[in-house]
């Protein structure tokens, strides 16, 4: 076998992930091959049923740049400054993500993200691009895969050097480690589904295309990201099951009432309601706890393979795009591969690990805290504190979302340190009111971050 450090590599998924990384390896001269499941996205049409565009942030982008892509994507990114909150009478609400104009999200074509990485694999000599082959097997003492063509129906086995399974939530290649006692597996699903449902572009854009809309209503909420054609995706989720469920909703015209009911604004802009409804598929949700990522210095999972998340901040791919980051940066600076591998799972995992427990934390602070009188104070209480004390105290979300220099972990817990700072605040303060500017915020402020350690 070749040395590990210069091994090639063989990387399962040319989603987003898998695909940035090999562009990543390749321009550090590794020889890549690229298998895919699903045929070539720059010939093929889009797969019906999966999520339609996303929210990228900083680290994403941060890694994108890594890849020196950030110019090819950026022309296809719909800037977000904030979310549009609107409530059950159609009044809305404009609160901005961030503190200054940098600190914004954007939203992006899935199918377009993962067509231009693609392109941009496909122009290194050193990437092979294969799709339409399914990997079923992984023999990790023989350093072998079984891959299926998804034409012709044909398997057959393929030697590998290193392994790398970028192959989504449902990877094969975890399953082919969890198969041979190599790792154990944990799923939390949550009992909440997903549908995506579309807004058609209208001459008129049917809502303000530069933000995120959010429907919150307590235990359920609808979201719409903009599209680059101005239509918007919207996304509902749901109980799966219960009196106000998705299990409720079966009956003909029953999606009509609900939204009718819940969403009136954005039931206007979807004319295809009923029929969408019914043809596009439920999605389940859950976080993925994997126990180990490596196996025999020769395999490694990344991604959602490794550490599948709830969509509700926004980060699952971000943190994908940012494992590639570390694993390219480790697989440079360590002579072989096991010890990059231990290395990144590791470093990662901590940070995996806040991440997937602060998207649990989210969708809760999306659908239902963001109604709350003291939730927009506390929020406006922070910014005014991440005005006065830029160094010392920035928000969670900040943290997570434009903060990449801020690990998950760190975030988390400067996070819940902060948290007590607000709760002693906020009982200084007369019931509703709210210092004015960062200027009038009470001189205890300062202390509390002291005693903080923040
Ligand atoms: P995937 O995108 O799943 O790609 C895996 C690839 O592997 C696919 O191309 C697949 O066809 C291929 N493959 C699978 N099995 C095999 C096999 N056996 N053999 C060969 N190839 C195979 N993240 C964000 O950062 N921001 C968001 O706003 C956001 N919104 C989301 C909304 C929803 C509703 C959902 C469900 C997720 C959202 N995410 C978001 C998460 C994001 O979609 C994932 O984290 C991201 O797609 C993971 O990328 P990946 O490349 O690891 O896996």
């Amino acid at each position: 076998m070749a040395e590990r450090s210069s091994a090639s590599i063989t990387i399962v998924g040319a989603g987003p992930v898998g695909s940035l990384l090999a562009i990543m390896l390749a321009r550090r001269g590794r020889r890549v091959r690229l298998i895919e499941r699903r045929g070539d996205p720059r010939t093929a049409a889009p797969e019906r049923g999966r999520s339609i565009n996303l929210a990228l942030a900083a680290r994403g982008l941060r890694a994108l740049e890594h890849a020196r892509l950030l110019g090819a994507i950026a022309a296809e990114m719909v800037v977000m400054p904030g979310r549009m909150l609107h409530d059950e009478n159609g009044a809305t609400s404009f609160l901005p993500y961030g503190q200054n104009e940098r600190e914004v999200i954007y939203a992006i074509s899935r199918e377009r993200l993962n067509r231009l990485l693609v392109e941009a694999a496909a122009k290194q000599a050193s990437i092979e691009l294969r799709f339409a082959l399914r990997c079923i097997d992984v023999d990790v003492d023989a350093c072998a895969i079984v891959v299926k063509d998804e034409r012709s129906g044909r398997e057959s086995r393929e030697p590998f050097e290193l392994l790398f399974g970028a192959d989504g939530a449902g990877s094969a290649v975890r399953a082919a480690l969890f198969a041979r006692g190599l790792t154990q597996t944990r799923e939390a699903p949550l009992a909440h589904d997903y549908k995506e449902l579309l807004m058609p572009a209208t001459p008129r854009a049917a809502f303000e295309p530069h933000a995120l809309h959010i429907w919150p209503r307590g235990d359920f909420m609808l979201i719409a990201l903009p599209n680059a054609d101005q239509s918007f995706t919207a996304t509902l989720f749901l109980p799966r099951h219960g009196a106000v469920s998705f299990d409720a909703l079966h009956s003909d015209g029953g999606a009509r009432m609900f939204f009718a009911q819940h969403f009136a604004d954005a039931a206007a802009a979807m004319p295809q309601l009923e029929q969408e409804f019914r043809q596009h598929p439920q999605g389940r949700l859950a976080t993925l706890y994997c126990e180990r990522w490596h196996a025999g210095g020769r395999v490694l999972l990344l991604g959602d393979a490794a550490h599948a998340i709830v969509p509700f901040h926004g980060q699952g791919l971000n943190c994908g795009f940012e494992d590639c980051i570390l694993l390219d940066e480790l697989l440079a600076a360590h002579t072989d591969a096991a010890s990059a591998f231990t290395a990144f799972e590791q470093r990662r995992r901590p940070d995996t690990d806040a991440i997937a427990a602060m998207a649990i934390e989210n969708y809760y602070e999306m659908r239902a805290a963001v109604r709350a009188p003291d939730f927009l104070r506390r929020k406006a209480l922070a910014a005014q504190l991440e005005q006065r004390f830029p160094q010392r105290f920035i928000q969670r979300y900040s943290m997570v979302m434009f903060h990449p220099e801020i690990s998950y972990s760190q975030a988390q817990s400067r996070g819940l340190l902060q948290e007590r700072v607000l709760d002693a605040l906020t009982a200084q303060l007369p019931a509703h009111a709210l210092p004015h500017s960062a200027a009038e915020l009470p001189a205890q402020a300062q202390q509390l971050l002291d005693e903080a350690g923040l």
